[in-house]
């Protein structure tokens, strides 16, 4: 049986992904420090005799045999990552490295999770992965952009000086079940304003556009990237649908039926204007495109949330 170990287990896409790997017959060890990670997410795997709970901060070294490691600690909504920017920077760094050294040890294969963040406020529309970026090193998002890109960076360089066996995926806006009700992303956010009647928080004018993936389509996505023999990635994994904040309220208010208004906010600093994954890669490599349309993802997480709050 193979071992995997998931970072960042206990999080939104971390317990999706051990589910899907207890399901494929995997030993998963789940190392979280629960930082924005919830026990409840994985409550109904702890008594499974193929899964193990440790709880560690990834920033300490950790070592277990294991043939396969995914790399997703890091808090990933702005308000947690900026909440305690060195950590964030530290946790991207540190963390990467101590897992990278783990599979170079053991001969593990490692799936580094990156984001679209790396592609900053884009200049190129939509976001291939040949775009270098367009990321401000010196910005409130930079502990969370730039850490993500020196997480790259170290995949890479160990896999070109020692030929650790790398995937990289860059996630875009990925929503669905088991996000905190207080994790501050805008579909989460946006969902409980409208399930409690408050208002909508509107960030600057609403024009800027986001794409948003539901966790299963992403989780598939993860998994082919793990599996497929030699392909390293970067590559997307991302819904190419595109909406703007005002259309993703107006379709909360419309799907929960909620009378609550829309209000305005000033807009964070280099929130990015527009985003939009190009997955021809994915398509190409992967035979991997998402399969969840917008209304019926959203359907699913309305529910979650009307049970969660
Ligand atoms: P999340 O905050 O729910 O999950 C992150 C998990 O990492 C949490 O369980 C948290 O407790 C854990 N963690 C944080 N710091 C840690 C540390 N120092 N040591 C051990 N564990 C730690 O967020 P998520 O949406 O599930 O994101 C998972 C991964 O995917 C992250 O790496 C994130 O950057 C990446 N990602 C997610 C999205 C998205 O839209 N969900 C988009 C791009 C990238
Ligand atoms: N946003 C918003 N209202 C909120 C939360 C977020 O308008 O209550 C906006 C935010 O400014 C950004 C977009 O929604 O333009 C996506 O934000 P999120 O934090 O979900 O992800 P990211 O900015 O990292 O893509």
């Amino acid at each position: 049986m193979k071992r995997v170990l998931v970072t960042g287990g206990a999080g939104f896409v971390g317990s999706h992904l051990c589910d899907r790997l207890i399901g494929e017959g995997y030993y998963v060890i789940c190392l979280d420090n629960l930082f924005t990670g919830r026990l409840k997410n994985i409550a109904h795997l702890m008594k499974h005799p193929n899964f193990q709970f440790v709880e560690q901060d990834v920033t300490i070294p950790f070592k277990e045999k294991v043939d396969r490691i995914y790399n997703l600690a890091c808090p990933a909504s702005p308000p947690f990552y900026q909440a305690d920017m060195v950590n964030t920077a530290k946790v991207c760094f540190l963390g990467t490295l101590n897992m990278l050294e783990l599979a170079k040890e053991c001969g593990a294969r490692i799936l580094q999770a990156s984001t679209s963040e790396v592609y900053g406020d884009p200049h190129v529309h939509p976001q291939t992965e040949s775009y270098r970026g367009n990321v401000n090193p010196v910005g409130i998002r930079s502990c969370y952009d730039e850490g993500k890109r020196i997480s790259e960076t170290l995949c890479f360089s160990y896999h070109l000086q020692h030929e650790t066996d790398i995937r990289i995926i860059r996630i875009f806006n990925t929503y669905g079940p088991r996000m905190n009700p207080e994790d501050g992303r805008v579909v989460s956010n946006f969902i409980v304003q409208a399930l409690k009647g408050e208002d909508i928080t509107i960030y600057g004018d609403g024009s800027q556009t986001r794409s948003f993936c539901y966790v299963d389509d992403l989780v598939e996505g993860i998994y082919r990237m793990m599996e497929n023999p030699d392909f390293t990635g970067p590559v997307n994994l991302g819904n190419p649908g595109e909406f703007d904040m005002i259309q993703l309220a107006n379709l909360i208010l419309e799907m929960t039926k909620s009378k609550s208004r829309l209000v305005y906010r000033p807009l964070p600093g280099d929130d990015p204007a527009k985003r939009r994954p190009d997955i021809s890669l994915a398509k190409e490599k992967l035979n991997w495109e998402p399969s969840i349309p917008l209304k019926e993802g959203l359907e699913r997480t309305i529910a979650y949330f009307k049970e969660e709050i």
